[in-house]
């Protein structure tokens, strides 16, 4: 869709901002630029509609040369959303949305409406219309900025930086409210961010630039975080890559046990007999109510009369990740996660050892495979098309824990902050 062909720019001061730079984007999905400070992600995007031209190479569009295309008409295709939403500070929200509507000669009413239609999409209320700016949330602010980049409803969107001005829950919101508006409209979204962490929750696939404009590896985010190309690659992605990997493997295939569930109006001399240090009581639904330590139990009566330890949280077969079970066991008073089922009703357990132990099977990739990231020369986008295995790229292998898409399964609950979920109900949590 958009393609990267032996691509560098070089300032007349000297500076390589782009090093030959290959890479084919695939249609619809989000590729996401991401690398340290100054390695050349704002410059890779700017060529895209042509902000900055190439010093070498070709930057085409389904197939064509954009240098073949006047600018204007070019850009009317390609939206284009910055951080602080560059909104116009004397003009209406509206009116800021209906800018390229009116470009097009669309005619104010007809903008208007269009514009309206627009703020709802980004999740505005209509009474925010007739604001200005300056009285919008820096949050609000960067809907609006989404918003009127959609105005003519264009296929590509380029988006630098647009959530970095913002504080984390909001950023987190951001992010969740983009996944789910991409799900319904499916563009082809260049998303450039500093942070790893955004990159891996938003990217279908992530192309990481070192310092010298040169793309050190480009993968889907799974990969990424299993088969770092090399040191830089690896030291940027971060430590706790394993853990985070575990965000891509889906909880519904871990193995449970049946584990020592009572209901809760079983007697404490049911509980002792099980002959375990702790006992979960359920109730009638067999939903989970409490842990009850067997050591601390009264010497007559039923768990009803117990005081039960919290769960911590559990985890759901049906949505949740592997991560998200490790964390439960982690947390839990008697290192067993319960998985429930998706109507909250109890449907094993397992502890730490026993589930790492099975994601150890289920993510481990055979080095045959999995050890040839696709890297500068002639990168394409993982898995989406047939020139990926050109690139050593083995495209979607089947039983590639995190199947189908790249997204984290879900929030990582607890792991590592609050726990997103889109409402569209599935992609999109937390992943880190
Ligand atoms: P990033 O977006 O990754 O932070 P940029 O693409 O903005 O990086 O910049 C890449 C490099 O090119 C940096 O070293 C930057 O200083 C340099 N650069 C960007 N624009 C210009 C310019 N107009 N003139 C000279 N150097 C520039």
């Amino acid at each position: 869709m958009i393609k990267f062909d032996a691509v560098s720019k070089n300032y007349p001061n000297g500076t390589t901002a782009v090093d030959a730079l290959s890479l084919e984007l695939a249609e619809g999905g989000i590729t996401v630029l991401v690398g340290p400070s100054g390695c050349g992600k704002t410059t890779t995007l700017r060529m895209v509609n042509r902000m900055v031209e190439p010093s070498a190479g070709t930057v085409s569009l389904r197939g064509r040369d954009i240098r073949e295309v006047a600018a204007p008409e070019l850009r009317r295709g390609i939206g284009y959303v910055i951080q602080h939403a560059g909104l116009f500070p004397h003009r209406t929200i509206l009116d800021n949305v209906a800018t390229v509507p009116l470009l097009l000669g669309w005619g104010r009413k007809k903008a208007r409406k269009r514009a309206a239609e627009l703020l709802e999409l980004v999740g505005l209320p209509a009474t925010m219309a007739k604001r200005y700016p300056y009285q919008l949330s820096g949050g609000q602010q960067q809907r609006v900025g989404v918003a009127r980049a959609l105005g003519a409803d264009p296929p590509v969107l380029l988006m630098d930086e647009p959530f970095s001005a913002v504080d984390p829950i909001v950023r987190g919101e951001l992010q969740a409210e983009f996944l789910r508006l991409q799900k319904e409209l499916h563009k082809t979204i260049v998303f450039v961010t500093h942070d790893i962490d955004e990159a891996i929750k938003l990217g279908d696939n992530i192309a990481v630039f070192r310092t010298g404009g040169r793309l050190a590896q480009f993968d889907t985010p799974e990969r990424l975080l299993a088969h770092p190309a090399d040191d830089f690659v690896a030291g940027f992605v971060g430590q706790d890559r394993g853990i985070r990997r575990l965000s891509f493997v889906q909880a519904s295939g871990l193995p449970l046990r049946e584990g020592p569930v009572l209901p809760v109006t079983a007697s404490v001399a049911a509980a002792r007999a099980l002959d375990e240090p702790w006992v979960l009581a359920v109730d009638a639904a067999r939903r989970p109510l409490g842990w009850a330590a067997v050591a601390g139990l009264p010497v007559g009566g039923t768990l009803a009369d117990v005081q039960l330890a919290p769960l911590g949280h559990t985890f759901s077969l049906a949505g949740d990740s592997a991560r998200a079970a490790l964390d439960a066991a982690l947390l839990s008073p008697s290192r067993l996660a319960v998985g429930v089922d998706a109507e909250g009703a109890v449907a094993g357990v397992a502890d730490a050892y026993e589930l790492s132990a099975a994601m150890t099977e289920t993510t481990t990739v055979t080095p045959a495979t999995a050890d040839t990231p696709a890297t500068a020369d002639a990168a394409v986008a993982p898995g989406a098309t047939p020139g990926a295995a050109e690139a050593g790229e083995p495209a979607g292998e089947p039983g590639e824990p995190g199947e189908p898409g790249n997204r984290p399964v879900d929030g990582g609950a607890g792991a590592g902050g609050p726990r997103v979920t889109g409402p569209a109900g599935a992609k999109g949590g937390e992943g880190r």
